[in-house]
């Protein structure tokens, strides 16, 4: 059986091969000792020893959206499509090692329903940093990516680390919310932002097969290297908030 720090050395190798470009491994102890009881990865996966934190981040604001599945009117996430293509190849990595992996569910339930984030998980091992938008905020996609997770018994080298908040005087995120749920101090008002992310008129883009939700922070935040095009948002209502916010005319 492998040392931890070469298994651990090769699973992020592997994970970089797989286009997992956002990994960090949490040891399970951090996240029991936070968790709700009765979703602690002790009463769900008691055997596992570390939790994989794994994302995707979002090509341009579609794959952010949802899309219509054509059959019970439900919708996916294309961005959730990819991380459960991710998940998949994680465990059979884990499986041929020789280690048993639990847990990864994407619609609820399991560690989902723990009363803690993953995003906050992630900034506990220096993946990232939370922002006033509420979002962690990577070096490489700023807010712009989805968060994935994976429980295993392998035995792994946790991450540790911290990543110094960046938001500064920066309040673009608060000032394009289109729900006021973004207070500036630190402070997110989850209800209000339902509120508006769930009513459709304001959705972005919304049709009988697509529809995007608000998104403002994640579209304007001016945080990591890459971005989405900016010209999307040319000749857009974007474009006019853009230059209300500075002060130009229309
Ligand atoms: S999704 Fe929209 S309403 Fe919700 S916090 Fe972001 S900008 Fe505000
Ligand atoms: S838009 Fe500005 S304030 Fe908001 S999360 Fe991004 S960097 Fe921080």
């Amino acid at each position: 059986m492998k040392a931890a720090n070469q298994l651990t050395k090769e699973l992020k190798a592997f994970a970089q091969k797989q286009e997992i470009d956002i990994f960090g491994i949490s040891g399970v102890e951090i996240i029991n000792a936070h968790a709700r009881k009765g979703r602690r990865p002790m009463d769900l996966y008691p055997s596992a020893k570390s939790v994989l934190i794994f994302g995707c981040g979002m090509a341009d604001p579609f794959s952010r959206g949802w899309v219509y599945n054509g059959k019970g009117g439900a919708y996916f996430s294309l961005t959730s499509s990819e991380l459960e293509n991710r998940k998949w190849k994680l465990m059979a990595f884990l499986r041929k090692a020789g280690y048993q992996s639990f847990g990864g569910e994407m619609h609820g339930g399991g560690m989902l329903e723990s009363g803690l984030r993953m995003a906050n998980i992630a900034e506990s091992i220096g993946m990232g940093y939370i922002g006033k938008s509420n979002l962690l905020i990577t070096d490489k996609y700023g807010p712009r990516q989805n968060l994935h997770f994976l429980a295993t018994d392998a035995p792994l080298l946790p991450d540790t680390g911290k990543v110094e908040n960046q938001c500064g005087n920066c309040r673009v995120c608060q000032t394009f919310c289109t729900s006021g749920a973004i207070m500036g101090d630190g402070y997110f008002h989850a209800r209000q932002c339902e509120a508006v992310i769930n009513c459709s008129p304001n959705k972005m883009h919304h049709t009988r097969y697509v529809n995007t939700d608000c998104d403002m922070c994640l579209r304007m935040c001016p945080k990591g290297k890459l971005q989405w095009e900016k010209e999307e948002r040319q000749g857009t209502w974007f474009e006019k908030l853009e230059k209300v916010n500075k002060g130009e005319d229309k």
